[in-house]
């Protein structure tokens, strides 16, 4: 039975290289993926995606305003969709790819972030925890050890920030992964943290 999964993970907790590994697994056992990408997320190029450790692919960009499942029927034999940054589809788009799981019987692998630097869902994450049938993390530490869970956004002077724009884009270095008891810490006691 194909199904829609959902693997989330803080930033710099290898997403990218595992969606990349992924792909290599799948078409080594012969199958043809097609690897996708939200359009907002175009800091490596427009059409590539690229993990920290060097692994890079081709990806079909997917346009705010696109159908998935009306550019899946010009493709020819895909057997398993997956796709990065997914945390930046929107409702519909994760809808349209829940729709191409029960109705083309195409595995569907999500991979992106859960919360935003306010901790807030982002809309295809929100969605992906209501639709998706398997729902599995992927690790990364805080620098105290703990689990990071929150992608904090700091200033130049290494501050965290709670306001801005939800999608700030261009600039990795802008964030930090982080357990909660030190974000929440870093914001009281106003503390630099890099
Ligand atoms: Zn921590």
């Amino acid at each position: 039975m194909a199904k829609l999964y959902f693997k989330y993970g803080a930033m710099g907790s290898s997403k990218s290289a595992n969606a990349l590994i992924t792909k290599f697994n799948y078409e080594e056992r012969g199958m043809n993926v097609w690897l996708i990408k939200p359009s907002v997320d175009t800091r490596d190029g427009k059409h590539t995606l690229k993990s920290r450790i060097g692994l890079s692919a081709e990806a079909d960009i997917i346009g705010e305003n696109d159908n998935i499942h009306e550019m899946l029927k010009k493709k020819k034999d895909v057997d398993v969709i997956i796709s990065d940054e997914c945390q930046f589809f929107t409702c519909s788009q994760i809808d349209e790819l829940r729709e191409i799981v029960d109705f083309k019987g195409i595995p569907v692998m999500c991979f992106g972030l859960r919360t935003d630097f306010k901790t807030q869902l982002f809309e295809g994450s929100k969605r992906l925890f209501e639709v998706a049938d398997s729902i599995t993390e992927i690790k990364t530490i805080c620098s105290c050890g703990r689990k990071a869970t929150v992608n904090a956004r700091i200033d130049s002077d290494g501050y965290v920030l709670t306001k801005g724009r939800q999608v700030l884009l261009g600039d990795n270095d802008r964030y930090i992964a982080m357990c909660h008891r030190c974000f929440a810490k870093a914001i009281k006691d106003k503390k630099a943290v890099r």
